[in-house]
């Protein structure tokens, strides 16, 4: 039996990118502004390489202008600091991303804190994170608005669910969990200290899984009728010698029980890009005192 919904992100996102280039459009159109993102890379880390990237020819894509910066790795912290000033003073340039992680001897979190807080496109500054727990405008980090907007594509109004999200994470699972909150969830944080954490899972109506565990999350887990939100993504060896990828939950387990879930891939991986662009895009218009609908 295979009862749950499964969640297209590839399909949501593309919808959300042809908004955000509808919105770029008119943006242009009526105040001649093109918003643009400045993506900053350190260093030869291929990954890093392929996500820069796609996120170049996304930002294209939408309309946008896109200023790729590579710098070697032996670039120091003092030198990193100089170029992100250089873009904080930039007009053309509404958000600015710096491509984590760093080399060692660069501090990230100095640098993050160097990002003017209204081009901070990844949400990761303090004041954006503290403007997020406190309930005001912010620039929301990237995966875990995409999160929200794919739970929400199954259930507009998530007020009063119970939300499990396992994960304590800077980057995912503790701005998720303050996204649900501001969605009137009820919201539990789980992490690899928390004791019964089976039983806990199971008490989600909204189960949102951003561990790097592959498939630790199984069907006894799931409350029957539960959405779930895979956020893992996990290498692990394949057929015919091959690799693959797999989420935090075991997949085929949980679509017997769950009344929706995202796959791995094609879940919420390509929503991350597509709400960079949007974040970009909010970006230029609040600069500008513009208001927009996205
Ligand atoms: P992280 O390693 O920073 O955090 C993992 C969290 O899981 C920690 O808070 C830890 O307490 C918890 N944890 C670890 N083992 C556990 C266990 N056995 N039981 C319960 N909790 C446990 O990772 P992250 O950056 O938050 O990313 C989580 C996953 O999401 C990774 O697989 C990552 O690749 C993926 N990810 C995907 C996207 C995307 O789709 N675009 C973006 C970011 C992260």
């Amino acid at each position: 039996m295979s009862g749950a919904t499964i969640i297209d992100g590839k399909a949501i996102a593309a919808g959300l990118r042809a908004d955000v280039a509808a919105s770029v459009e008119r943006l242009g159109r009526e105040h001649g502004v093109m918003p643009g993102l400045a993506v900053v890379l350190v260093g030869d880390d291929p990954a890093s390489h392929v996500y820069v990237r796609n996120k170049d020819r996304e930002t294209r894509a939408a309309g946008m202008a896109s200023f790729e910066i590579k710098v070697p790795a032996t670039t120091t912290e003092s030198e990193l600091l100089a170029i992100i000033t250089e873009l904080n003073a930039r007009d053309d340039v509404d958000g600015i991303l710096v491509q984590l992680p760093l080399p060692p001897h660069i501090d990230s979190g100095r640098i993050i804190e160097a990002i003017d807080p209204a081009k901070d496109v990844d949400g990761f500054h303090p004041i954006n994170v503290g403007r997020l727990a406190s309930g005001q405008p912010a620039l929301v980090p990237c995966t875990p608005l995409g999160c929200i907007i794919l739970a929400k594509s199954v259930q507009a109004n998530l007020t009063g669910l119970e939300a499990v999200v396992i994960g304590r994470s800077n980057i995912v699972g503790k701005p998720v969990a303050q996204l649900l909150l501001a969605e009137n969830c009820t919201v539990t944080i789980a992490h690899s200290k928390s004791r019964g954490l089976p039983e806990i899972a199971a008490g989600a109506d909204l189960l949102i899984a951003a561990v790097g565990r592959p498939e630790l999350i199984r069907a006894d887990w799931i409350k029957p009728g539960a959405i779930v939100i895979d956020v893992g993504i996990n290498r692990v060896p394949g057929e015919g010698g091959k690799s693959k990828l797999v989420g935090d939950v075991h997949f085929e387990d949980a679509r017997r029980v769950a009344r929706a879930i995202t796959p791995v891939p094609g879940g919420v991986g390509p929503m991350t890009i597509a709400c960079l662009l949007r974040n970009t895009l909010t970006a230029a218009a609040a600069r500008r005192g513009i208001a927009l609908a996205i």
